[in-house]
C-alpha cells in the first residue's frame, strides 16, 4: 500500500527541561507525526511518502533527514529556493501549563499545489492522507486544485482519501471557510477521523449525537470519533466504543490524535475490525502521551515495542 501523507512539516522548539534558555529542536507537523507513527507500526506493510514543500536551509534539511531515518519516502519534498521552513515554540508556566507560538505565515509549505505539476504527484499512491491544517496553510486555488485532484483519483483509480480536521480557527481566514472545506473533506472521505472538540468547535454542535448524526449524512463507513481519556467511538453502521488503557503518568498530550490516527489506520492495514483498530489507536495514542514532545525518541519508542505495549 502506497500512502502519501500530505501536509507541513516544521521545526518544533521546546524548552529543555533544566535550563530554560537552552532550546531542544525536532521536527514536527499533524500530518509529519502520523506519517512517522504509521511507519513505526507498519514497517514494510506500508510504503510511505511525504509530499511537502521546505526551504533550503539547515533546518529544513534536519526535515528530510529525519523522514529518512524513520524511512519515509522524501522524493515528493519540493525544495522552495525563497522561503524556509515553519517554526514553532511551546512555552511551559510553573504550572506546567503549555502555549504555542508560531512562525509559519511565510512557510515554505504555504506554496504547496500552486500547479498542477504538483498535485500530479498523487496519481502514484493507493491512499492520501491530509488534515484541515493542510488546507488551511493552502491558498484558495491550491486548495481547490487539491481537492478536485483527490475526488477525480477517487473516482478514476480508487483512491483512499483520509482526513482528519484538526481544526486551528487562526489558521483559517475565516468559519465559514474553514466548514466548508471541512465538510466537503468529510464528505469525500474514506477514512473519517475527526475529534470531538474540534468538530463541536468548528460547526457549533452542542452534543456528541449531533456530531454522530452529521458524519451518517456524509456517508462515511470508516473511521473514528477522538474523545480524549473517554475512548473514540467508531464511525459507520454500528458505532462501537472501546475502553482507552488508563493513563496514570500522562506527560504531555501533544501528538495525541496524531498518534491515534497512525494507530487507526495501522490496525485497518492489518485487516483489524473498526473495534480492534480503535484498541490499537488507543493503545499507540496511550503510549505516546507518556512522553514529552510529538514523537517518542527512537530508543524509547524501540523498548515500548520489545516490551509489547502494542499489540500489534
Ligand atoms: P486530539 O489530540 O486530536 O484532540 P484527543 O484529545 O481526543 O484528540 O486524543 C486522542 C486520543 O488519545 C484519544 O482518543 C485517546 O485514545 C488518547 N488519549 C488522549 N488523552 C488521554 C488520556 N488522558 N488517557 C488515555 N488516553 C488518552
Amino acid at each position: 500500500m502506497k500512502i502519501a501523507f500530505v501536509g507541513e512539516a516544521m521545526i518544533e522548539l521546546s524548552q529543555s527541561a533544566n535550563d530554560r534558555d537552552a532550546v531542544n529542536l525536532s521536527p514536527a507537523g499533524d500530518v509529519y507525526n502520523t506519517a512517522v507513527y504509521l511507519k513505526r507500526l507498519a514497517g514494510s506493510k506500508a510504503d510511505i511518502s511525504f509530499c511537502s514543500a521546505v526551504g533550503n536551509d539547515p533546518y529544513s534539511d534536519r526535515i528530510v533527514e529525519f523522514l529518512e531515518h524513520e524511512e519515509i519516502a522524501t522524493g515528493d519534498i519540493r525544495r522552495d529556493e525563497t522561503r524556509n521552513c515553519g517554526l514553532y515554540a511551546i512555552a511551559t508556566d510553573e504550572s506546567g501549563e503549555r502555549s504555542f507560538y508560531y512562525w509559519r505565515d511565510r512557510s515554505a509549505a504555504r506554496t504547496l499545489f500552486e500547479t498542477d505539476r504538483e498535485t500530479a504527484v498523487l496519481e502514484m499512491f493507493d491512499a492520501v492522507f491530509l488534515s484541515g491544517i493542510t488546507l488551511a496553510i493552502l491558498g484558495d486555488d491550491a486548495r481547490r486544485r487539491l481537492m478536485e485532484k483527490l475526488e477525480s483519483l477517487q473516482k478514476r483509480s480508487g483512491l483512499q482519501v483520509i482526513f482528519d480536521s484538526n481544526y486551528r480557527q487562526r489558521l483559517w481566514l475565516d468559519t465559514d471557510a474553514a466548514r466548508y472545506w471541512t465538510g466537503q473533506a468529510w464528505a469525500m472521505a474514506d477514512i473519517a477521523l475527526p475529534s470531538l472538540d474540534d468538530e463541536m468547535d468548528l460547526f457549533g454542535e452542542q452534543s456528541e449525537s449531533e456530531v454522530m448524526q452529521r458524519f451518517r449524512s456524509y456517508g462515511v463507513r470508516t473511521g473514528a470519533l477522538k474523545r480524549g481519556g473517554k475512548g473514540a467511538i467508531s464511525l459507520g453502521e454500528e458505532p462501537v466504543s472501546v475502553e482507552p488503557p488508563t493513563v496514570m503518568d500522562v506527560v504531555d498530550t501533544t501528538a495525541a490524535g496524531d498518534s491515534f490516527n497512525a494507530g487507526f489506520l495501522a490496525g485497518i492495514l492489518f485487516g483489524r475490525d473498526a473495534a480492534g483498530s480503535i484498541a490499537l489507536a488507543q493503545q499507540t495514542a496511550a503510549q505516546v502521551i507518556r512522553f514529552k514532545g510529538a514523537i517518542v525518541p527512537r530508543p524509547d519508542w524501540d523498548r515500548l515495542i520489545s516490551e509489547k505495549s502494542f499489540e500489534i
